[in-house]
Formats: C-alpha cells, sequence, structure tokens
C-alpha cells in the first residue's frame, strides 16, 4: 500500500512539473513512511538528521514527509526536525504540490493532517516503475481492531471503491502493456461492506476474469473471518486469478487470536486451507506470524507451531511482536522478555523454513510459467541467471538468453529448490515476447539513468528478521 502511495506521489509531482534528479543533489526529497516496523521513528529522525546539513548548505532543496508517520507525529515532525518544509498525512496525499508551493512561498513549513479520506489514491496520477505489473487499490482503511495494529487509527474505516473504477483502472493498465495486477487493500475480502454487498469480492474476481490481455490477477491481505465460498469457487474458476493465497495467520492459539482480537480460530483457520487446496490443488499459501505477543505462553506458541506444520506453508513472514505505541496490546500485561521472543522465533523461522524447502522440493522437474521481473530480473553475472515470478507467487532464478527481458514470460524446468526460491539451470522451454517486455526495452535503451526524486519507504521490506506484523 506505503510503495502504491510512492507511486501515486511520483505521478502527482511528475504532472506538477517536477522531474527526477539527475544527480544526487535533488531540488526535493519526499519520505514516505511505514509506521508498522519497529523502529520507523528511529528510521525516519535518523535520515532527516543526515539531511539537516545538505538543507543547511542548499536552503532551497525542499524536503516533505507522508505516510503513516506523518499522520501519526503531525507536528512533532517539525518540532524534532525544524528544517523540513511540508509534513502531509495518509488522507492528502494529492494536497504535497500546493502544499510544496504554500511552503516555498511563505518560507515557513506546512503541517496538513485530515482525518478522512480527501481523494481516493488511485484516482490521482501514477508514475510507476514496472511495465509489466501494477497495483490495483481496492479498498482503503480497516474496520477490525486487532489489538497490535496501529494502521485503523492511521489509515482510518474502510473505503471501497466501486467496481467500475477498479475495472477500467485494470483495463488501462493492460492497455499500457501490464499482464499482472494486483489487487490491494488492508482487507481485501471485506470488500463491498461500504456499500452492502458481501459477495462483491468474488464478484471483481471473475470481473477481472473478463479483462483480455490481463495474465494474472493477485490480491493482498485477506482477512480470515471474511474468507467465504464464494472467494475461493472465484479464484479456483477465473483463470487469470493466480493460485496463490497470503492469508495472516498471526498466531495458532485460539487464547492469543482472541487476546489479538482476531475473529476466527485456528480450526477455522485450517479448514479454510482445506477447502482453498480441495478447489485449487497446487495453490501456494504464504502467511505472517507474530511471535512473543503479551501473555503467550509456551502452550500457546507450540500452538502456532502445530498450525503451521499442519498447514504447510509455502512461505511465512515471521515477525517479533513490539509495542506501538497508541495501540491496546502495548497496555497489556505480560509482556514478554526479548530473549523469549527471540528464542520462539528461531524456532518458528527454522521450521517455516524447513517446510518451505520440502514444499520447493517438490517443484523440481516442473516447468514453470515465469513473468520476468525487474530488480529480481536483473542479471546475475556469474551464473547467467535471471529471476521473476511464477503464477503461484514463488521466485524463480533461471537461466536466460540475451532475448529475454523484463516483462516477458519464459518457461524453463525447475531444476532445484531452495528454502525461499526455485532454481532452473536448463534451457528455456518458451520465450513469449510480450507488450510489456518492449516497453521495458523501449524504456530502458532511451532513458540516461538518473537519481530519482528522494521516495525512499522508510525501512527494509519485511524480512524473517522483521519485527511488526502484516496487514489483513
Ligand atoms: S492487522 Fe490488518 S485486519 Fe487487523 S486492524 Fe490491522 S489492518 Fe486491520
Amino acid at each position: 500500500m506505503n510503495v502504491h502511495d510512492s507511486e501515486r506521489i511520483a505521478g502527482l509531482l511528475e504532472q506538477a512539473g517536477y522531474a527526477p534528479a539527475a544527480d544526487d543533489c535533488p531540488d526535493l526529497v519526499v519520505f514516505n513512511t511505514c509506521a508498522v516496523r519497529e523502529n520507523a521513528d528511529n528510521r525516519l529522525y535518523g535520515n532527516l538528521g543526515h539531511l539537516a546539513p545538505v538543507k543547511a548548505k542548499r536552503p532551497g532543496m525542499q524536503i516533505a514527509v507522508g505516510g503513516c508517520l506523518a499522520q501519526k507525529d503531525r507536528g512533532e515532525i517539525t518540532r524534532r526536525a525544524p528544517w523540513v518544509d511540508v509534513v502531509f498525512g495518509t488522507h492528502n496525499i494529492g494536497s504535497l504540490p500546493t502544499l510544496l508551493e504554500r511552503a516555498r512561498h511563505n518560507a515557513e513549513a506546512e503541517v496538513e493532517i485530515l482525518e478522512t479520506l480527501e481523494v481516493f489514491p488511485s484516482t490521482l496520477p501514477t508514475r510507476r516503475e514496472s511495465t509489466y505489473s501494477g497495483w490495483v487499490s481496492i479498498s482503503v482503511g480497516c474496520n477490525n481492531t486487532c489489538t497490535f495494529c496501529i494502521v485503523p487509527s492511521l489509515r482510518g474505516k474502510e473505503k471501497d471503491r466501486r467496481p467500475g473504477e477498479i475495472l477500467a483502472e485494470a483495463q488501462a493498465l493492460v492497455d499500457e502493456g501490464v499482464l499482472e495486477v494486483t489487487l490491494l487493500g488492508q482487507n481485501v475480502n471485506s470488500y463491498g461492506v461500504e456499500f452492502g454487498d458481501r459477495l462483491a469480492f468474488g464478484k471483481l474476481l471473475r470481473a477481472c476474469g473478463d479483462i483480455d490481455g490481463l495474465e494474472r490477477v493477485r490480491f493482498t491481505s485477506p482477512h480470515p473471518k471474511d474468507f467465504t465460498g464464494d472467494v475461493i469457487a472465484a479464484m479456483a474458476e477465473t483463470t487469470n486469478v493466480c493460485h496463490q493465497l497470503h492469508m495472516p495467520l498471526q498466531s495458532g492459539s485460539d487464547r492469543v487470536l482472541k487476546a489479538m482480537r482476531r475473529s476466527y480460530r485456528s480450526g477455522k483457520y485450517l479448514d479454510i486451507l482445506r477447502k482453498v487446496r480441495e478447489a485449487m490443488p497446487e495453490a501456494a499459501i504464504t502467511t505472517d506470524i507474530i511471535v512473543g505477543f503479551p501473555g503467550e505462553t509456551e502452550e500457546d506458541f507450540e500452538a502456532t507451531l502445530d498450525v503451521a506444520r499442519q498447514a504447510r506453508f509455502a512461505g511465512a513472514f515471521t515477525f517479533q511482536y513490539s509495542k506501538r505505541p497508541g495501540t491496546p496490546a502495548a497496555e497489556l500485561p505480560g509482556q514478554l522478555p526479548k530473549q523469549v521472543v527471540q528464542q520462539r522465533y528461531e524456532r518458528l523461522v527454522e521450521l517455516v523454513n524447513q517446510i518451505s524447502w520440502e514444499e520447493n522440493k517438490t517443484r523440481v522437474g516442473r516447468t514453470v510459467e515465469v513473468l520476468v521481473a525487474v530488480g529480481e530480473g536483473r542479471k546475475d553475472s556469474a551464473t547467467g541467471r535471471m529471476s521473476g515470478r511464477a503464477r503461484d507467487g514463488r521466485l524463480v532464478h533461471f537461466v536466460g538468453t540475451p532475448e529475454v527481458r523484463p516483462g516477458d514470460v519464459v518457461e524453463p524446468v525447475v531444476t532445484y529448490g531452495a528454502p525461499h526460491h526455485l532454481v532452473a539451470d536448463g534451457p528455456l522451454v518458451s520465450h513469449r515476447r510480450t507488450g510489456a517486455g518492449d516497453a521495458w526495452e523501449a524504456g530502458h535503451t532511451s532513458k540516461t539513468p538518473g537519481v530519482m526524486l528522494g521516495l525512499p519507504t522508510v525501512g527494509p521490506p519485511p524480512t524473517p528478521a522483521a519485527s511488526g506484523h502484516g496487514c489483513g
């Protein structure tokens, strides 16, 4: 969601006349912050501290801070870092160019935080980095109240976009050559709650199936309590919907799930997985799990291990619980010592890695369809390997040929299953050139490399060592 917002920010700025900086002396640096993971504020203030001497030398350079931390810290940001020019929140991304202009004209900082969404971010212009895949927001905000989560207080109540708008955006992306769309929402399968249609998400998946040229549809993240049979049927029966499911478990202990205010129980969770696999035997299922929630006992933790064993996840984002000020869980008794959390975390990581490795080994010998990626698709000079994602979301490293470009579709045969990826070292069974590959090649050969306007998300992408939690 946050990275998608960054694309909107870049698009807005381009529309307002900004261009990517040609060197490392930009006139504007924008931080789009995330508050889900631990230490996001330390990282933000650390990064701002690094910019203070730069700003002192070049007072014309503007610095803006947006995203969830800005929504949370508001005026605190300009108090702690008075060299910041603009602070904007999660609900008013569209105001950024105006606020920059006002701050420049008035020669003073502008802090503008709204309490409700001004304009749905997806209606703002965008500057996408990828020619072959795109995010499409279907909803923003969340009506749940998970006790560890800061998202509802920073992103607000769920707001749903109308299906027609979503499908028009997906169609427009396909018209530009995009092959893969990921539907985004804090809780995608409660989509429709705002306009009173409980089956809206399944219908939306089926409608995506009617978009000619759209080869892959994914979504993130669903909530187990809202995961209904009609969504499973829509996934199984709509040919372009990928058989991949990322569904947060968070804990395998019913007692802890209750304390987290997650209203499903482990039995229901496993039952959903059983139904998904009945309908789609090859579905790759991944999850988010928090270790060390306040009051978690050894028995509770064992229950999580047990569900992980039964669920046989293709991958899991594992998180050590850490307090988020302002969340109910931060006030709960029974906060666990760091070493207990660390030790449980290591046991869980070992188990989920072992299972994902076993699952990946079962893929050896199979031909997989891979959408070649940029970044992930950078050629490894030592091995000649390129990378991309299989339809089920698995990362595949394969031996490319000089003709293969990011955005193309190839079919290699898997020769090795590693814990977190597949390797395909043989010749390609097929290589399909695509419009997305043509677009990548055109952009790649005509553009000189430059430094983008500063649009980092604060903090690294989630890794097994991350502390916090996923959404949904
Ligand atoms: S964890 Fe996900 S479902 Fe729970 S409150 Fe946060 S965003 Fe909503």
